[in-house]
């Protein structure tokens, strides 16, 4: 028996037992499956698009991909490197490059397949021509995106009849026609309408499958739906709507939590923080938590911006610190070091949080950092 080994061996187990920080990104892949499963229901007549860009909105790519791949028709990410993880990880449905490629050279890449390019310059569909004639096997495919009012990225939509004739080299059956909304979240509906009527007005002329939905549009506007619906923020269990309305009863995915690690009182008229922004209007119990903006918790966070600790809402006070965040916790009952506390997830909605914070719950999401350890359950 080789002792030395087993010494390390065992001493290497203990290592990896020892947590250091408690602060963690739960992600319920239960909760997003049941999202997902919701919101097939939502749109039975649509094939489903999971987008999955940006590390699946903070999420992690891979683990979301791999609990959803049996429910869903393809995966989107937004440019060619975040599909190579996904391949490298063994994802084997296609997935959608929403930004086509970046270079022709992207085109011949070896180290991916099963990829099809969301084409919306003229030069990727001449590109794509080139590409397609001078190889004899196709691992790729091309859909067609036209800007119908966003003015952000697309063909031109007067243009897709001449397009569709002068690229018949790479239109087929499978060639999906793609739009994008501006304002399928906002409380008035008009231009959301508007761009949806100017889409299918010319789309329709032709038969081939249409795309237009990401899950604002998915769950309000029917003649949105086509044959595929890319969802994205609500499979991650956030309302898409600017009033958060929730009409499909999503979950939360992700739940930040953190600890307190410093508990002080001080005397009324004291600061707390860099710059002392804040001061106690009374005899205040401060708790140090765990997390900061090198974490992805954004610095600009203002006082009062609300998280969670036994079972009540508590304020931020002062400002964000790269590591650490203050809270006014002076109004509860019991509090002690080690308790934890969630900064946004299945005690606090991530829209609420976002809201004092003057942005919305998918810029939270993606922003939290490798510095924070997912942890999934389900
Ligand atoms: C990110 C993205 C989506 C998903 O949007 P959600 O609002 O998260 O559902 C859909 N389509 C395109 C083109 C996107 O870039």
């Amino acid at each position: 028996m080789n002792y030395i080994a087993l010494f390390h061996r065992l001493n290497n187990k203990l290592k990896r037992c020892i947590v250091s920080r408690r602060t963690i990104a739960t992600i319920n892949l239960n909760a997003l499956r049941d999202n997902l499963a919701l919101l097939m229901d939502y749109n039975s007549g649509s094939k489903v698009i999971a987008v999955v860009k940006a590390d699946a909105y903070g999420n992690g790519a891979v683990n979301v991909a791999r609990a959803i791949e049996a429910e869903v028709d393809i995966f989107a990410v937004a440019f060619l490197a975040e599909a190579k993880t996904l391949c490298e990880a063994g994802i084997s449905k296609p997935v959608l490059v929403l930004q086509g490629p970046h270079s022709q050279q992207e085109l011949y890449d070896e180290s991916t397949s099963n990829l099809i390019w969301m084409l919306h310059s003229e030069w990727q569909l001449e590109a794509f021509a080139k590409y397609k004639q001078s190889t004899v096997v196709h691992k790729s495919a091309a859909w067609l995106k036209f800007d119908s009012g966003m003015h952000r990225l697309g063909l031109p939509i007067a243009q897709l009849p001449d397009l569709l004739a002068k690229y018949s080299s790479i239109i087929d059956e499978n060639t999906v026609l793609a739009t994008h909304l501006a304002n399928a979240d906002e409380p008035i509906q008009d231009h959301a309408k508007a761009q949806i009527d100017d889409f299918l007005a010319v789309a329709l002329m032709v038969n081939l499958p249409i795309c237009i939905a990401n899950s604002a549009a998915s769950i309000r506007f029917d003649q949105a739906r086509g044959d595929y619906v890319r969802l994205g923020i609500a499979m991650y269990g956030s309302s898409p709507f600017q009033s958060h309305d929730n009409p499909v009863a999503l979950k939360p995915v992700m739940s930040l939590d953190s600890q307190i690690i410093g508990l002080r009182t001080i005397e009324k008229g004291e600061a707390v923080g860099y710059g002392s922004t804040w001061r106690a209007a009374r005899e205040s119990v401060i708790a140090t938590v765990s997390i900061g903006y090198a974490d992805g918790y954004p610095r600009h966070a203002p006082t009062s911006t609300p998280a969670w600790c036994e079972g009540q809402l508590i304020p931020l006070v002062g400002r964000v610190s790269m590591d650490m965040l203050t809270f006014d916790v002076t109004n509860l009952s019991s509090v002690a070091i080690g308790d934890v506390v969630q900064l946004w997830g299945d005690k606090l909605p991530i829209n609420d949080v976002a809201d004092h914070i003057g942005t919305i719950g998918y810029e939270l999401m993606t922003r939290i950092s490798a510095r924070v350890p997912r942890k999934y359950i389900g």
